[in-house]
């Protein structure tokens, strides 16, 4: 499943490390938020103040990261990186708070998995640059308050709508990060090569563009595999031709579908007719468990106009039948 999933796993932080735009001048799409952004950046340095709280929302792999190391080095201040999931007590989000110089990013990712207290605490931090220090416990405890540096949150989120309210309104600006566009993907492919000191042919890059899910980190990844596949197969030369045999060796069809995406598609369409087929069937059938399905296959399939939900279950499309190259039954969509 590697190949396509959005995350980033393991050793690939490090490479990815070697491919991120440093300015925003070199990031790569996302012209909408890119311009608001710089407008965001460039009244605060003229006002010589960090800039309001930034909120980006946007599945993984499209640039969060990036953008908030970008801010960062825009504004010339230091960044600090952590994630929801690290701030389990607010005792974890007091020590960073209080140890931040003035103007300092601070970026969290998967802001909305940040336990309650310390969400609670940030409210506070985020609008008067203060947190309570609570000490003792019962009745006798106390607050103490603690003034901390002036900085700006980043905030990444899959999803704006998983945040609370009350943080959610304490942004004062919201990046939606939608999937790039083929010809943007493409650009991402040629300068990673450039980095990577690879030679990529036009449609060798638009081969790969086209299976990278709408996602820069698929598409960088993709590269890397028919690079591999070059190197071993054929001296190191890259064409549409290696480009697409690569990945169809790694099971990454022209759509990016793998052989999860495929399984459950093949599934639905020869043994259910299309359906409707409720979640667990189809699961059992593909034998995976039904949050995988769920989780990992559909929201592809959806976006891909292959697959929908409907209240009686999983319906193929008739894009999904031409795509696995079968014929619907006659009364498949009358
Ligand atoms: P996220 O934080 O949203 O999961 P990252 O910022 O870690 O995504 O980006 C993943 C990889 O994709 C990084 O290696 C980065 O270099 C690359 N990338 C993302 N967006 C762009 C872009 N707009 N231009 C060039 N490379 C990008």
């Amino acid at each position: 499943r590697d190949l396509v999933s959005a995350e980033a796993e393991g050793d690939e932080r490090l490479i990815e490390a070697a491919l991120r735009p440093k300015r925003l001048e070199e990031f790569i799409g996302q012209a909408r938020v890119r311009e608001q952004l710089s407008l965001v950046l460039h009244s605060a340095l003229r006002r010589n103040r960090p800039p309001d709280h930034v909120l980006m929302s946007g599945s993984p792999g499209l640039g969060k990261t990036t953008l908030s190391m970008i801010i960062a080095t825009e504004l010339g201040v230091p960044l600090r990186i952590t994630s929801g999931p690290a701030l389990e007590r607010a005792g974890d989000l007091a020590a960073i708070l209080s140890t931040l110089s003035e103007g300092e990013v601070l970026f969290i990712d998967e802001i909305h998995r940040m336990a309650r207290p310390a969400e609670e605490m940030l409210y506070l931090a985020m609008e008067d640059f203060r947190v309570d220090i609570v000490v003792g416990k019962g009745p006798g405890a106390t607050a103490i308050p603690l003034e901390i540096a002036p900085f700006t949150l980043v905030g990444a989120t899959t999803r704006a709508g998983l945040l609370p309210a009350p943080l959610r309104d304490r942004f004062g600006f919201v990046a939606h990060m939608d999937f790039y566009e083929a010809g943007e993907l493409e650009q991402v492919l040629h300068r990673s090569s450039r980095l990577l000191g690879l030679e990529l042919p036009g449609d060798a890059a638009r081969e790969i563009a086209g299976r990278s899910r709408g996602t820069p980190r698929i598409a960088n990844r993709l590269l890397r595999r028919v690079r591999d596949f070059a190197e071993v197969r054929a001296e190191g030369v890259i064409t549409k031709e290696v480009a697409a045999a690569a990945l169809n060796l790694y099971e990454v069809d022209a759509q990016g579908l793998d052989r999860l995406d495929r399984a459950v598609l093949g599934v639905l369409l020869r043994r259910f007719g299309g359906g409707p087929v409720g979640l667990s069937t189809l699961a059992v059938a593909v034998g995976e468990e039904p949050e995988t399905v769920e989780v990992v296959a559909e929201p592809f399939l959806v976006r891909q106009g292959l697959l929908a939900r409907t209240p009686r279950g999983r319906v193929a499309t008739a894009a999904a039948w031409i795509h696995m190259g079968l014929t619907p039954p006659p009364d498949a969509f009358g």
